[in-house]
């Protein structure tokens, strides 16, 4: 009888037995448990992409929701910044532009400039 109330009670991965109760779990169509790892290998092993899927760049299990739409493909967080990082260093021709924090220095140092030459004219506008 007690027996019976505990494994209601706990949740075990029905692959590893490991106890997802507090953990992050996944319940299938038949209502039992996984622990993540085992849900998305399992669902991997099905081929079914509800739920998770893999990143076609470096081939690990990505959760379907964690997929980042780069072109036409859906590659991994990681992956898009990769390929991202790459490609703007492809585009960008001047040595200016290639500096990112370069590029929000000069913008601020305008920015100053203007803020400034606004100031002082006001200023003298004010007095006289
Ligand atoms: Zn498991
Ligand atoms: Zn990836």
């Amino acid at each position: 009888m007690v027996e019976t109330i505990q494994s209601v009670d706990r949740k075990l991965c029905c692959s590893c037995n490991k106890d997802v109760t507090q953990g992050k779990r996944m319940k299938d169509r038949e209502g039992k448990y996984w622990c993540l790892e085992c849900g998305i290998a399992d669902q991997l092993k099905k081929g079914g992409a509800s739920g998770a899927s893999m990143c076609p760049e470096c081939d690990r299990p990505t959760a379907m929701l964690d997929l980042v739409k780069h072109g036409t493909r859906y590659i991994c967080n990681e992956c898009h910044h990769a390929i991202s990082a790459i490609e703007s260093r492809k585009m960008t021709g001047s040595a200016a532009l290639k500096d990112p924090a370069k590029r929000i220095r000069l913008a601020l140092a305008v920015l100053m400039l203007a803020a400034s030459a606004a100031l002082i004219t006001s200023f003298y506008m004010g007095i006289i």
